[in-house]
């Protein structure tokens, strides 16, 4: 990886799934999202800086409530923009809100592998502060020394 590139905004490096830290490695081992087993399987450490992905046991559990929290903004978005370009209402005969439903339902299934990888993302960003003088810190030691190996090829 090249100094050019090394600026990316938390946005984009969050949303690329890139290592909150340097922002240049790549979190998960396979760039696909869909290729099937390999949806959560992540880098240990940052293949660029060394930031290692699981920074305790069980870091990755509470990621439940941000799949949750994009499952509603999403659902809530799709709502809205169902409501406002084809409309829906509650009157007999009116099947629009099922079919928004049905939409919706499925559009979260098909997005089910790249949520859990946004998950993953904005969890660990929230713990690891970005450095942009990640090449001559070192990682920080309370990272580090609460690893436990046996639990990173788990997932
Ligand atoms: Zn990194």
């Amino acid at each position: 990886m090249s100094d050019e590139q090394a600026s990316r905004s938390y946005l984009a490096s969050t949303m690329g799934c890139y290592c909150p830290r340097c922002r240049e490695g790549r979190l998960f081992k396979s760039q696909r999202a869909y290729k099937f087993g390999e949806i959560l399987k992540m880098n240990q450490a940052c293949p660029v800086c060394g930031q290692p992905t699981e920074i305790e046991p069980g870091f990755y559990y509470g990621t439940a409530y941000v799949s949750y929290a994009l499952t509603i903004a999403l659902s809530t978005a799709t709502f809205v923009a169902w409501l406002v370009l084809i409309g829906m209402s509650v009157k007999e005969g009116d099947h629009r809100i099922w079919y928004w439903l049905t939409f919706n339902g499925i559009l979260l299934l098909a997005l089910q592998p790249i949520f859990m990888r946004l998950a993953r993302s904005i969890w660990i960003s929230w713990f690891v502060k970005y450095d942009p003088h990640w090449k001559i810190h070192p990682i920080s030691r309370e990272s580090t020394e609460r690893i436990v190996k046996e639990h990173m090829n788990n997932w």
